[in-house]
């Protein structure tokens, strides 16, 4: 290859680094993943990350971009985490407990200098990543793209990363005082509907899988949820199209093969009447740990590089 064209494709690359019940890391290079995905996981599997102090996390990150990038040509390195992520700081994280407060910017820039790898370090929320790499993995860089993630919480990305704190998973979908399942102790939220670990809370003899299965069987209690559950969501798009205007919502996580698009189409229908806003399109997708680091690869070459 050309000295001159392989400049330009090293140009392109960046890191970019998942941190969801597992660390994901890969080289990206424009919208694809240049090497193998690296997947790291303890032997403990699923609560080791959640009891490893910031630094740690921090140390381990840095041995896998080391891994996936050992000719440093990443120019930028993107790392994805969950919660309110502000100017590199990890302000709240529901899910990683102790990372709270902790500036992960400065913990991964400082550990990769001491490695030797000088390339700059942006942060972000996991959810806004996810929808960068849905964006950037479907061609759609220049559009503007939401995403929301339903898992054991609900994510909301927003794509292009901007400054905010987007916390759709918190909106207020209900005014019923009774509606308090959500993790982060609000009453209404759109996370105390939908949320996995809500919807244990909220029938605690059956899994959310049941609920679903007996919804399709005619159970009315259940039925009744599945349409609350729909029009929590349908509430939840229609405040985020009032906002910001309508466009392309994408949906994952592993409870979207519950949702029934043509319900919550009809839902959002009744919900948002003005014409300007009702280009809304929804598409359930598949997530996954490697649209996630393309999305954090992009997201930190735009930050970095931003023209
Ligand atoms: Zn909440």
């Amino acid at each position: 290859m050309p000295k001159a064209r392989r400049a330009l494709k090293q140009m392109r690359r960046a890191v970019g680094v998942t941190t969801a019940e597992h660390i994901a890391t890969g080289l990206v290079e424009g919208q694809h993943l240049a090497g193998p995905l690296r997947v790291y996981k303890e032997e403990s599997a699923a609560d080791s990350l959640a009891s490893m102090p910031p630094a740690e996390i921090a140390a381990c990150m840095v041995r896998e971009i080391h891994v996936v990038d050992p000719h440093r040509e990443a120019r930028a390195v993107g790392v994805a985490l969950p919660g309110i992520i502000r100017c590199g700081v990890v302000e709240e994280s529901p899910n990683l407990h102790q990372l709270k407060g902790a500036h992960m910017q400065d913990l991964i820039s400082k550990a990769l200098q001491e490695a030797g790898i000088l390339a700059p370090v942006a942060v972000f929320n996991d959810a806004d990543v996810m929808s960068a790499g849905l964006a950037a993995t479907r061609g759609l860089l220049d559009q503007q793209i939401r995403v929301w993630t339903l898992g054991n919480g609900i994510g909301f990305g927003v794509y292009p990363w901007r400054e905010g704190v987007w916390e759709g998973g918190h909106i207020v979908v209900s005014l019923d005082p009774r509606e308090r399942y959500c993790g982060c102790g609000g009453t209404g939220h759109l996370e105390g509907v939908m949320g996995n670990r809500a919807m244990r809370l909220r029938f605690l003899d059956l899994e959310p899988d049941e609920i679903f299965e007996n919804a399709r069987q005619g159970d009315p209690r259940c039925a009744d949820f599945v349409k609350l559950w729909h029009r929590a969501l349908a509430a939840g798009t229609a405040s985020s199209v009032h906002m910001a205007g309508s466009g392309k919502f994408f949906i994952c996580g592993f409870n979207a093969r519950h949702l029934d698009l043509n319900l919550l189409n009809q839902y959002l229908h009744e919900m948002v009447k003005m014409s300007p806003l009702q280009g809304y399109v929804l598409e359930v997708v598949p997530g996954g740990d490697e649209i996630g680091v393309v999305g954090a690869a992009v997201n930190a070459l735009r930050a970095v590089f931003p023209d």
